[in-house]
């Protein structure tokens, strides 16, 4: 079955947002084992999502719309389908029931122009929509499966992974389960990762990709077999190999990001934390925050604090070098919250002249424990954004090892 993404909306063709949808959808299709040939973009316009719809037909089998399904003039997508279809577009009384009664519950007026969310292309399926008004549809018509998804994606995500994922399994008649497992790698490049995976790369069943995003790396293993068991044995034998070469640089797997290998770690030992961040901005407090845990452990967080109050507030004993600077201040932040741990990223300098114009910069890192502290210079590349959200990884992945 060969797949195409259609994403609707003028506001994605004047940069004003990002196609997120499809880049999900193609990922989610991806893993899902169906091969997504052709992205659309079209805006809101009748007759060029009409052509965009027609254009589809002529190539792929199973063709995703998302957007334009919401209640006012611009949104253009069901009409478009049914038009292109030559079928009717009718009044689906059960949705509509479900909207006066979403409409009374949130006390809002529900005006002429929701009940246009309550079409239904002649014979489409309704997706319902618990997290906004617009339900999807999926339709069939001449042998091609047609899916009709909300643009907004905290609702399009949870359609299509409730709805019609499960749908997808049965119009591919794969009897085979496919499952995934992700390893996640932080301290080597894709490069790297490849090269000491080269040979797993070959292998069929299970696969195995990597792809890089933001100063981390993923490896994502995918095995085809007749039950959950059997494939997850597949990924099983695959992961052990690749540990037994990557083993110190996988940090957690599937969705355990570094924030939350942390936060666990911490919380079942039952460990508190003291941060300071004199480069990060304040992006390391706000990344652990992604383990809802976090105020649990985390004593006290502190954002650039100029020289002199850093030494009489925290009582800073002497030093010499920047990587001894950056001891220090995890140390005495440490005795300072009362914590278990501190981790600081102390400061940031530029090494040589040419390294700023290459946007390299080298970082200071340092972890006080109960026992000793630990101090680490890593030179990072990446614009000021780029910089803030590597180093807090590092910072974080400091406090795993
Ligand atoms: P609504 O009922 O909210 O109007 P809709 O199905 O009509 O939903 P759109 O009006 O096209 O959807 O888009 C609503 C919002 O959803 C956009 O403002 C944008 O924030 C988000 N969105 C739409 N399309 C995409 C996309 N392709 N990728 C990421 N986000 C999107
Ligand atoms: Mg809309």
């Amino acid at each position: 079955m060969n797949a195409e993404i259609i994403a609707v909306g003028t506001e994605i063709l004047l940069g004003q947002i990002t196609n997120t949808n499809a880049r999900y959808l193609s990922e989610q299709l991806a893993v899902a084992g169906v091969n997504v040939f052709f992205h659309q973009v079209v805006g809101d316009n009748m007759k060029r999502l009409t052509d965009a719809i027609s254009l589809a037909q002529s190539r792929s089998d199973l063709i995703f719309l998302c957007g334009g399904l919401g209640p006012t003039e611009d949104d253009l997508t069901r009409e478009a389908l049914a038009a292109v279809l030559g079928r009717s577009l009718e009044l689906d009384e059960r949705v509509l029931e479900q909207l006066v009664q979403l409409f009374a519950r949130l006390g809002r007026e529900m005006t002429p122009n929701n009940r246009q969310q309550a079409m239904r292309i002649q014979g489409a399926l309704i997706l319902d929509n618990p997290r906004g008004t617009a339900p999807g549809q999926y339709v069939e018509a001449e042998g091609r499966h047609y899916v009709l998804l909300p643009g907004p994606p905290t609702e399009m995500i949870p359609m299509f992974v409730e709805q019609v994922l499960p749908l997808l399994h049965k119009l591919s008649g794969e009897s085979q389960t496919i499952r995934n497992r992700v390893l996640r790698i932080f301290g080597l490049g894709e490069p790297a990762v490849e090269t000491k995976v080269a040979d797993l790369l070959e292998s069929t069943n299970p696969t195995i990709a990597s792809y890089a995003s933001e100063g981390e790396c993923k490896l994502r293993v995918t095995a085809k077999a007749d039950s959950v068991e059997a494939a997850d044995d597949l990924i099983a034998g695959l992961e052990m190999q690749v540990r037994e070469r990557l083993g110190g640089f996988i940090y957690g797997v599937d969705d355990e990001k570094l924030p939350v290998v942390v936060g666990k770690q911490l919380i079942e030992k039952g460990l508190t934390l003291a941060v300071y961040e004199g480069v990060t901005g304040g992006v390391l407090t706000s990344m652990l925050h992604e383990y809802r845990g976090v105020s649990s452990y985390i004593k006290e967080a502190m954002v650039l604090a100029d020289g002199e109050l850093l030494k009489t507030r925290l009582g800073l004993r002497e030093y010499k070098t920047l990587e001894e600077r950056a001891g220090v201040i995890a140390e005495a932040m440490r005795r300072y919250a009362g914590a278990d741990w501190a981790v600081a990223v102390s400061d940031l300098v530029t090494p040589n002249e040419g390294s700023a114009a290459a946007n390299m910069r080298d970082v200071y890192f340092a972890v006080s424990g109960p026992q000793a502290n630990d101090t680490k210079v890593v030179r990072i590349r990446g614009d000021q954004t780029q910089l803030r959200i590597r180093a807090a990884k590092h910072a974080l992945h400091l406090l795993i090892q």
